[in-house]
């Protein structure tokens, strides 16, 4: 299946995803429910729960393409407000809205929020205890790259996390999947935000992003060290994990 986006360079494969963020900021959080079922929520809590912050303050946790804070303030959360939490997104509306949900959760002196590339992350080496990114990775044009600068970032012993949608691993729910992502996503965006169109981009950039294993790969080649990954709800979506030793 073909949407017109498959032959973008890095730089307007970029703007692409900037316009559907823009579009979608302020009903991100519902599309998110509606899309998955409400499943975002058991995998991003199943995140934070293998990350397990320490419950102690000091240390720092940098949320890439962490738009409006759904895992910031989840890890917050779990550190029993310890843990301080950097949110880092490319789009200015998804951090606004987030910004208003700290306020409203009384996590603002808890986090911040910073407008960045997740290729040119603006900290210097070994700022972080660890790096999450959650359904980001998938977007960033040069995904290497931005390997690279989580590597960078993170301090030695730092972890680095990754929740992405994945290929599913089970015969007849990929089928299921398949018919639910292609005709019901880029419909129900369309009956919330008026535009079915950013949706099929996002479908179409989820079917072409590596599966387990090579993504796995990357991590390796990365430089990150003991690195594996595991699978939700079929393989929909997947958790990847590494270490900076
Ligand atoms: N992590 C949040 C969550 O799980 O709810 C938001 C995920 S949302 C599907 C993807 C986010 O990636 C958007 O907020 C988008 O602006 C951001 N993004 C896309 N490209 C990026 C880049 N190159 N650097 C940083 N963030 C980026």
């Amino acid at each position: 299946t073909s949407y017109g986006f498959k032959r973008v360079g890095a730089g307007d494969k970029q703007s692409l995803v900037n316009d559907v963020f823009h579009k979608v900021a302020n009903r991100y959080d519902l599309m998110n429910d509606l899309m998955s079922a409400g499943l975002h929520r058991l995998w991003k809590d199943a995140m934070v729960t293998w990350l397990n912050p320490p419950k102690r303050p000091g240390w720092k946790v940098l949320d890439v393409a962490g738009g409006t804070g759904d895992i910031a303030f989840r890890i917050v959360e779990a550190s029993h407000g310890h843990a301080h939490a950097t949110v880092l997104d490319i789009n200015g509306s998804m951090l606004a809205v987030g910004r208003d949900r700290a306020e409203k959760k009384g996590l603002a002196d808890n986090t911040d929020f910073v407008e960045a590339n997740a290729e040119e992350l603006p900290f210097p080496d070994a700022t972080f205890d660890a790096y999450t990114i959650a359904f980001g990775i998938r977007n960033v044009p040069r995904i290497d790259v931005a390997l690279a600068e989580a590597y960078r970032v993170l301090k030695p012993g730092g972890r680095f996390l990754c929740l992405e949608f994945s290929e599913v691993e089970m015969p007849l729910l990929d089928k299921a999947y398949e018919a639910w992502s292609f005709n019901a996503i880029p419909r129900i965006g369309k009956a919330v935000t008026g535009d079915g169109e950013p949706y099929s981009y996002l479908v179409e950039s989820i079917r072409k992003f590596p599966n387990q294993q090579n993504f796995a790969d990357m991590i390796t080649r990365a430089g990150f060290d003991r690195v594996s990954f595991r699978n939700y709800s079929g393989g929909i979506a997947a958790l990847h994990s590494g270490w900076k030793l």
